[in-house]
């Protein structure tokens, strides 16, 4: 029987990206082959593509928000099935660190990275402990922002949110605009700020309570007009941007919980008032990545209906596109792009 073959968009090195047909993975006994259904685009494929991650070497296939179907597996795997619905998380983690054994896989101190085995491409293969079943009701496009949202559910954990309480979300971008339906999901009340038209629009649309154009309103007038001089009980900042995380601490409400969920580059340092943090009670937190467990979660949020992030893709490309997908990214072009390898069918 002829060897069957299968596409990945292989970067030979930094801004260089081609399809390549090599033979479809072997399965061990452990693994399971995922027919790639959708694969995501976010800004850290655009920094690792452009070569500005260290941590990323060449050549490599990228892609890590994957959604998909079993398509084979191992002799040692149990309770999947063939054509079943599935998310890979295409990190492996060791298990064993202190980061593993303590609920801090997204910590794992010895991690393997896919370096050749990216979701820009046919199939994945990865350990059967790194699938995620997608719960019935969830479609492939959606699900496969199973990573990025369990990104945003970690950070949302940080805030320690109460019902009633008022949320803070500065940078409206596929990642703020979730951290927006998270908090919804809670029982907070949102301000969302961003200097984009279309993306106060979506967050109107997606129930946030306020919308604000920071260049046109000042938003730590505003934060302290709705709140009655109160603050905002929560804030996330979406943007890596150290000034923005100087401009929105101040706009907390005494006992308020701050979230720097994105990496700042180039490196950067803050200046803060320790007295505001001390006499506010303020609780300044960092989330990176995520966990098994958030991304678990993730997928029940999206398969309940309770997150949409369906609605978040502005523009789907077939996976030969990558490139086009890549530049849009890297350009702030639409909201969410997503690639398309073998659709809802896959
Ligand atoms: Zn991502
Ligand atoms: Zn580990």
């Amino acid at each position: 029987m002829a060897e069957q073959q299968m596409r990945v968009m292989w970067c030979e090195k930094p801004n260089e990206v081609e399809v390549r047909w090599q033979p479809v993975y072997e399965v061990g006994d452990d693994d399971v082959l995922v027919r790639v259904a959708y694969t995501g685009i976010c800004p850290w494929d655009v920094r690792a593509f452009s070569g500005l991650s260290s941590s990323v070497a060449f050549p490599r296939v990228l892609g890590h928000e994957v959604s998909g179907t079993v398509a084979a597996f191992g002799k040692n795997v149990k309770g999947l099935s063939i054509g079943q619905a599935v998310c890979p998380d295409m990190i492996i983690k060791c298990g064993v660190c202190k980061a593993c054994r303590t609920g801090r896989e997204n910590r794992c101190q010895h991690p393997t990275y896919l370096q050749f085995g990216g979701g820009y491409a046919d199939y994945v293969r990865v350990p059967q402990k790194n699938i995620h079943p997608i719960p019935a009701g969830a479609r492939m496009k959606a699900a496969a922002f199973m990573e990025p949202l369990a990104c945003v559910v970690r950070g949302q954990d940080m805030l320690q949110l109460y019902p009633g309480e008022i949320q803070l979300i500065v940078g409206l971008g596929p990642i703020g605009l979730m951290h927006l339906q998270v908090a919804h999901a809670f029982g907070a009340k949102v301000i969302a700020s961003d200097p984009v038209a279309e993306r106060l629009q979506k967050a109107k649309e997606l129930g946030a309570k306020w919308v604000v154009n920071p260049q046109e309103t000042a938003l730590a007038e505003f934060v302290a007009d709705v709140t009655g001089g109160w603050g905002a009980d929560a804030a996330t900042l979406t943007v890596g941007s150290a000034r923005l995380a100087e401009q929105t601490v101040p706009m907390l409400a005494p006992g308020g919980r701050f979230n720097i969920f994105a990496g700042i580059y180039p490196k950067d340092q803050v200046h803060l008032d320790p007295n505001a943090i001390h006499y506010g009670e303020f609780i300044l937190t960092g989330s990176s990545d995520s966990t098994p467990k958030n991304m678990h979660r993730a997928l029940n949020l999206i398969a309940s209906g309770m997150v949409n992030t369906e609605t978040l893709v502005s523009h789907t490309v077939p996976l030969e596109d990558l490139r086009h997908g890549l530049e849009m990214v890297k350009n702030r072009e639409g909201l969410k792009i997503m690639v398309e390898v073998s659709g809802e069918k896959a």
